[in-house]
């Protein structure tokens, strides 16, 4: 049954939830950063809102947030017969109200018998689309066991009868400890180590499975988190008895209640002149930003509050579960905000290793990148996305496979955007203080990264580590301040990247 799955293309798509694009770093995700220096890193970035729902189904879908209908984690629609959404509603009258939406997993499973689908816990993949759901299917629970949920998944890849082709994994960290204790906490630390420790546990079984050459896998996360500190309550600006708020702070769909239907304008305009001194914006749905894609569906309500960036926004303290804490994350503001940058990263097969993609694109860019690599029929399948804007991602033996027109076939084109900035050098400062600085070239042909045995490095030896070189090249300061990445030979990755050789031998 093993020559099953070698026929066809095999793809993990494995989000991190909250992951800020800036914690791919050598001391907080020593696998992940060793494994980025044979992979495609990229500049993607999340669409408005940047809340968990929308980014994820856009991500499975290649749908703008207004194209798919998934606004919000928790909204609100007067026309459906289970009118309020919350996170764990799967009804497919929220998920495909309009009969046509074919997520990337449930795309794999029309192509034919030998294509197969899992979803471990991955945000809209209980709901049934087109009639099917994921042949290998977890919903989601509380229950962070990470090894489980990886050794699930090499079970459903080796299945004997069904073995799957494309799975979709879900972690619910940084996320969930980042709302609470900030971005920034040792407590997030902790747990990116934690997932870091899964990404090396799942490369080294497919490794063990022999699947590791043939397997695809591309790491994302919805959005990033930005650190806040201070809040609004609306209560004690306007009479808020008058209307419903149906999402998640910073962004809250207003619903006017039928008595105050009538005083939209009345609401809006005192709105709008509150939100000048009170840190955050109103909007009607015609206001909304074009560029966001965001407003066209009437799930936005009859107004949209967003809080500025660094502050929440609550109808009234009961409601606000950061009460007791000094600093906590957030996200849902603005895309183009750093904070809100999430991850991008992929590896395998049909990926360039060591190259950066630099331009920012949008996370709908996913669904006919997906689709490539799975050879599915992309016109059949409609999407807001553009494989031509990341095409460059590709491998060269990858770029000449492809036929398709929306892709430029001008490979000297390709092959010289091929020759972006690539980082030859680093800057780091060493426990003694002593900043070096080797080469850092520019528009040159990339120069193989080079990774160095880890065998060869003492064990026991500590490093402390403040700046890093991020993947655009640009000198990175540690978030978390310095840090002591311990050198041992337990350590699970098993070379370093060429940063830890700087400190070591300056
Ligand atoms: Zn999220």
């Amino acid at each position: 049954m093993a020559s099953l799955v070698a026929q066809v293309p095999i793809l993990l798509l494995i989000s991190f939830d909250g992951f800020r694009h800036d914690y791919l770093s050598p001391a907080l995700t020593p696998n992940l950063y060793a494994l980025s220096q044979r992979s495609t890193v990229g500049n993607m970035r999340s669409l408005y809102v940047t809340k968990t729902y929308p980014n994820h189904f856009s991500i499975a879908t290649g749908l703008y947030v207004d194209e798919h209908e998934i606004i919000n984690n928790k909204m609100y629609d007067p026309t459906l017969a289970q009118p309020t959404f919350k996170p764990s509603t799967t009804a497919r009258e929220w998920w495909d109200p309009h009969n046509r939406t074919v997520p990337i997993w449930t795309a794999n499973q029309l192509l034919g018998d030998d294509r197969v689908s899992g979803s471990m816990m991955y945000p809209g993949s209980v709901t049934p689309y087109q009639g099917m759901v994921p042949v290998h299917l977890k919903p989601f629970d509380t229950v962070r066991n990470w090894t489980l949920n990886i050794d699930t998944v090499i079970q459903w890849l080796t299945d004997e009868l069904m073995p799957a082709n494309f799975v979709s994994v879900y972690f619910d960290n940084p996320d969930h400890t980042a709302h609470i204790f900030g971005p920034f906490s040792s407590q997030v630390h902790e747990s990116l180590l934690e997932l870091d420790h899964a990404v090396g546990y799942l490369m080294h079984r497919l490794q063990a499975e022999h699947l590791a050459q043939r397997t695809n896998v591309i790491f994302v996360s919805d959005h990033g988190m930005a650190q806040v500190s201070k809040r609004v309550y609306l209560d004690k600006l306007i009479d808020t008895s008058l209307f419903e708020l149906y999402g998640a702070s910073p962004v809250w769909s207003l619903w006017l209640k039928p008595n105050a239907m009538n005083m939209k304008i009345i609401i809006y305009k005192k709105l709008k002149r509150l939100a000048r001194q009170n840190h955050f914006q109103v909007y009607k749905r015609n206001e909304i930003p074009q560029i966001y894609h965001y407003s066209k569906t009437p799930r936005i309500g009859h107004l949209l509050l967003v809080s500025d960036e660094g502050y929440d926004i609550y109808a009234n303290a009961s409601v606000d579960w950061t009460i007791d804490s000094t600093v906590w994350g957030n996200h849902g503001w603005s895309p183009t905000s750093e904070d809100m940058r999430p991850l991008f990263m992929a590896t395998g097969p049909a990926f360039r290793a060591g190259y950066y993609h630099e331009h920012p694109f949008p996370n709908i860019d996913l669904f006919p990148l997906m689709c490539y690599i799975l050879e599915l029929p992309l016109r059949k399948l409609p999407n807001n996305g553009s494989l031509e804007r990341i095409s460059d991602m590709l491998a060269t033996e990858e770029l000449y496979r492809l036929t398709d027109s929306v892709v430029a076939t001008d490979n000297n084109h390709h092959n010289s955007i091929g020759l972006v900035p690539v980082i030859l050098g680093g800057i780091v400062l060493l426990i003694g203080g002593a900043m070096c600085m080797t080469c850092v070239a520019s528009c040159a042909r990339a120069k193989p990264k080079i990774d160095y045995d880890i065998d060869s490095l003492a064990p026991g030896l500590n490093i402390d580590l403040e700046f890093y070189l991020d993947h655009a090249g640009n000198k990175q300061q540690q978030r978390f301040g310095k840090t002591t990445l311990a050198i041992n030979q337990s350590t699970s990755h098993k070379r370093v990247p060429e940063e830890f050789r700087l400190l070591l031998h300056n």
